[in-house]
């Protein structure tokens, strides 16, 4: 076995590793459309070829169903890399803007120009899409890439590592396999941006970091969202949807409904339809849902244990188990739970879930919904589920989240014509197609003037009366 590198020698790798990217990157500063479009045809064809590999190694990582991993790891990147490919140009191209009077006789464009040196901070939770969509937008825009995926995930990000080792050079983008160390040694370079996806916890952390080079950063974080059920919504249309927003990858999903706001004459409707939705979707032939070949495990022991932890802790305040309750210590199983009666006293209300628990509020009017909404940090999504449009509205006005869905959840994270993030406690900057590819550019505001046309002589020194009257 060879022996590990001691830490200095692999710090002064990294930093050689980022001298040569910056050497690249100054390439790439010229580099047209058509060579950043063969970049993206490169992973696309790669992950064709490779589609099997992708869905193996999320299995082993926690269960992930290969459906799901086609439609939650594999889809999103294509789809992020068609958008590309087909806008690239128009998105690349100068923008000319209008003059305005004081600055007659000149022209002004808007150019767009690569920021440089990326880095890539990735999760655990999409550990393929979520590293791979945010390098599709950093070489879209031209720059290039350090990538750190998630250590909790070590066969997907030893697969990352492999496919970025065979398709470029470790100077144009590179993978650093490790734990929290790496990334923060990483943390201390000069990037030109970073893009982490993350807690908000970690994310303080980077953005911290960040200020002392003023690197510019986006921050996909999480927090707790909340799903509106009004006392117009469809009680089966909301609970299928809900439930498998909730339940998709074992509702270890940034954008999970992570608790529901149900007004009180919907209660019990609503927990009927949840029960047959899951039924339905995750145990058709009355089996279990343990049995269930599309429900995902839970990623780790600490996890599990942290999952457990909350049913017990809301339980032990009184809250009712509506539904499940049950888990699996050495499968990492644990049963789509509903909890109802549940207050902010309990763990459950307090911290994101990040796992199959469903707690749900009840409120008596849509006001005292909003309230509570705005009485959290401000969520990365908020969904509405109702038919009067005036209501709709309301909630749309009165909260602030990065992104609202209304009579759907989850389902936006696959527009790539939407901007895709949180705000402030959720996340600062946005992702996916042309706002992924503007977090990556600098847009540079260029004027042109004319040599011999001096429009400005009157407000230069001697100033008189007439620069006065300009201004
Ligand atoms: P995390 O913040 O613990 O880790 C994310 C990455 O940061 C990992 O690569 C990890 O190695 C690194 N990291 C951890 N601690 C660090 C530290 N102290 N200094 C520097 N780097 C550090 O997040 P996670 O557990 O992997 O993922 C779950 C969180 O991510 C949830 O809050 C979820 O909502 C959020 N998330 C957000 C989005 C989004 O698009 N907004 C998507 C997925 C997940």
């Amino acid at each position: 076995m060879n022996n590990p590198l001691p830490t200095e020698s692999k710090a002064q790798n990294r930093k050689r590793l980022f001298e040569d990217q910056s050497k690249t990157a100054q390439l790439w500063r010229s580099s047209n459309p058509l060579s950043r479009i063969e970049r993206l045809i490169k992973i696309r064809s790669w992950i064709k070829d490779n589609q099997q590999a992708i869905r193996d190694a999320l299995k082993n990582d926690f269960g992930k169903p290969e459906t799901e991993t086609d439609l939650s790891e594999i889809f999103p990147v294509t789809a992020e890399i068609n958008h590309s490919i087909k806008h690239l140009k128009k998105w690349m191209s100068p923008k000319s803007v209008s003059t305005p009077l004081p600055m007659l006789g000149t022209s002004s464009m808007i150019y767009i120009e690569p920021k440089g040196r990326a880095l890539i901070i990735s999760p655990w939770n999409y550990p393929f899409n979520l590293t791979i969509g945010p390098l599709i937008s950093a070489l879209s825009a031209g720059c290039t890439a350090i990538i750190k995926p998630s250590e909790m995930t070590p066969h997907t990000s030893e697969l990352i590592s492999r496919m970025i080792s065979e398709l470029f050079k470790p100077n144009e983008v590179a993978v650093i396999l490790g734990e929290v160390d790496v990334s923060q040694d990483l943390l201390q370079l000069p990037f030109d941006h970073i893009f982490f996806t993350g807690s908000p916890a970690v994310g303080k952390i980077v953005m911290k970091a960040a200020a002392e080079h003023l690197t510019s950063v986006t921050l996909e974080l999480g927090g707790k969202s909340p799903a509106i059920v009004n006392r117009d919504a469809n009680c089966k249309d909301a609970a299928e949807k809900l439930i498998w927003g909730k339940y998709v990858n074992c509702g270890q999903t940034c954008i999970s409904p992570d608790y529901l706001l149900v007004h009180e004459s919907q209660l019990e409707t609503l927990l009927v339809e949840m029960k047959v939705a899951l039924q339905k979707m995750y145990d058709p032939d009355f089996n279990g849902i343990e049995q269930s070949p599309d429900m995902a495990r839970i990623v780790n022991d600490k996890h599990f244990d942290r999952l457990t932890r909350t049913i017990e802790d809301a339980v032990a305040k009184g809250a009712e188990i509506s539904f499940g309750g049950t888990a699996k210590p050495h499968t990492r199983y644990i049963e789509p739970t509903i909890l109802t009666n549940v207050t902010d006293q309990m763990l459950v209300m307090q911290k994101e879930i990040f796992g199959p628990i469903l707690p749900i509020v009840t409120y008596n009017s849509l006001e005292e919904a909003i309230a509570y909404v705005n009485s959290k940090p401000k969520p990365l999504a908020l969904y509405y589920f109702g038919k009067n449009s005036e209501d709709t509205s309301t909630v749309l006005r009165e909260t602030s989240s990065g992104n609202a869905v209304i009579n759907d959840c989850v389902l936006h994270y696959l527009h790539m014509e939407l901007p895709f993030g949180g705000v402030n406690n959720s996340g600062i900057g946005k992702a996916h197609g042309y706002h992924g590819f503007l977090a990556f550019s600098n847009e540079k505001g260029v004027l042109k003037q004319r040599i011999g046309l001096n429009n400005v002589t009157l407000l230069r020194p001697p100033y008189g009366i007439r620069a006065r009257q300009i201004i």
